[in-house]
């Protein structure tokens, strides 16, 4: 099942439409970023400049096309009947999203985990559930919430757990200038917030992750 939302030109990301419309919304936003480059006091007309705002809104356009996207649509009909009781757990998913308040990018990783009532996903669509989260201007807490809720929404699970630990460029390279600092969320529904084994099971598996940045 593919369903893709009834387009704003006003507001979806130039890959998303198509036609007259998005090559006008495209042309909008490339004379929007070569006015963006002389307020910053470039010349948008020399050679390394040239073609990047085509380039930016190609790449923001992709960086965004999660926002046009379902859980649904990353799943598909990967959903398979199973008697399966027990925790199912992806770790170090690896994870690149967009702060929306510097449109600066965060990443880092997102173990996901639930136990399953009846149904369970194929496993790589746990990444393409927390890709179609990712790709929008986020900000990381709602990101953890929103990959619980989908796959609460989708599976009907006994229980979902997510963590996401994550670098934010824009407190590495601006503002507080903090390199090392790991921002950790999670988000836990049914059994993982009520039932203190599970919720400790799964939180042992996470931080036991081996992650490359730590
Ligand atoms: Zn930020």
């Amino acid at each position: 099942m593919s369903s893709t939302r009834a387009a704003d030109p006003a507001r979806a990301p130039a890959g998303a439409r198509a036609g007259a419309a998005a090559d006008a919304a495209s042309d909008e936003f490339e004379s929007l970023v070569r006015r963006m480059l002389e307020l910053l006091g470039e010349d948008p007309n020399r050679e390394g400049l040239r073609n990047t705002p085509r380039r930016v809104a190609r790449a923001l356009g992709w960086l965004t096309r999660g926002s046009e996207m379902t859980a649904r649509d990353a799943i598909g009909d990967a959903l398979f009947e199973e008697t399966h009781g027990s925790m199912v757990m992806v770790r170090d998913i690896e994870l690149y999203s967009l702060c929306e308040h510097h449109m600066l990018p965060f990443f880092g990783r997102a173990h996901v985990a639930y136990i399953p009532d009846g149904r369970i996903v194929g496993l790589s669509k746990l990444a393409r559930i927390v890709d179609v989260f990712a790709r929008r201007l986020q900000v990381q807490e709602r990101l953890t919430e929103q990959v619980a809720g989908a796959l609460e929404d989708v599976l009907a699970p006994r229980g979902v757990g997510v963590v996401i630990e994550a670098y934010h460029l824009c407190m590495m390279m601006r503002g507080v200038e903090k390199q090392n600092s790991k921002t950790i969320t999670s988000a836990m529904r049914g059994s993982f917030r009520d039932d203190p084994a599970t919720r400790h099971e799964f939180l042992r598996l996470a931080h036991g992750a081996s992650s490359a940045f730590r």
